[in-house]
């Protein structure tokens, strides 16, 4: 069975053979969990939006300036630290001793133009009973500003970036735990909402529901669900 992308099944039941939750319907896989966590870039608006474009170009030239080199090699950099370390910033931190703070400012410094108000999908994230957080590789007040532009912001009962994690990024399974420390999350009963499918290995380990937002499935087994368009996904759910 291949996953099917027709208008009439939008979201997709992953068919994967060690998943246990493939044969059942999204709502009965989703009716213990009483905390919702979503990722933000790529996840809370559509990879179309290319918001992430803007903040590859801010971190490469803040990757030449702080280090000297010229744009290819940034490049490689950049793309070598996401590889190896989850953030450019992790590898820039660990590699070079670069102060975050000032490189988070500037790399979330970006235009949000692009960016249109949902009402579909402020209107399921609203049905959706229980808590509600935003767990960024961002900072908390970049995902302020792009949850407002979004026409998402007052859903959410916490906002936390890496900065809430010592700026530790996931998928690192200590940045997930020090966050879910902080809110009180009770893992057995959360679900975690994530278009970056390495982002989902802690979660499904520490007992997570895992649905994995993106264009394109994956074959993973620590992949749940998978769908194309949160909005109807998530109308299934309450
Ligand atoms: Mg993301």
């Amino acid at each position: 069975m291949q996953p099917q992308h027709t208008a009439h099944n939008r979201f997709l039941v992953a068919p994967y053979p060690h998943n246990a939750y493939h044969a059942g319907m999204p709502k009965q896989s989703f009716s213990h969990v009483t905390t919702w966590v979503f990722d933000l870039d790529n996840t809370l608006y559509p990879p179309e939006c290319r918001l992430f474009d803007q903040i590859e170009v801010k971190m490469t030239e803040y990757v030449m300036n702080t280090l000297g080199v010229d744009r290819p090699k940034a490049d490689q950099l950049r793309h070598d630290y996401w590889a190896r370390y989850g953030t450019t910033l992790t590898g820039l931190m660990r590699e070079h001793d670069v102060d975050p703070a000032p490189y988070l400012i500037d790399v979330h410094d970006i235009s949000l133009d692009h960016l249109e108000a949902d009402g579909l999908l402020a209107h399921h994230i609203k049905e959706l009973p229980g808590r509600r957080i935003v767990y960024t590789n961002g900072t908390a007040p970049y995902a302020e500003r792009v949850l407002a532009a979004r026409g998402l912001d007052g859903l959410f009962d916490a906002i936390y970036g890496v900065e809430h994690a010592n700026f530790l990024p996931k998928p690192e399974r200590a940045a997930f735990e020090t966050i879910f420390e902080k809110d009180g999350v009770d893992t057995k009963t959360a679900a975690m909402f994530e278009d970056d499918a390495r982002n989902l290995q802690a979660p499904h380990d520490m007992g997570m529901r895992t649905v994995h937002v993106a264009p394109e499935a994956l074959d993973h087994d620590h992949i749940h669900f998978h769908t194309d368009d949160l909005p109807t996904f998530l109308s299934k759910l309450s």
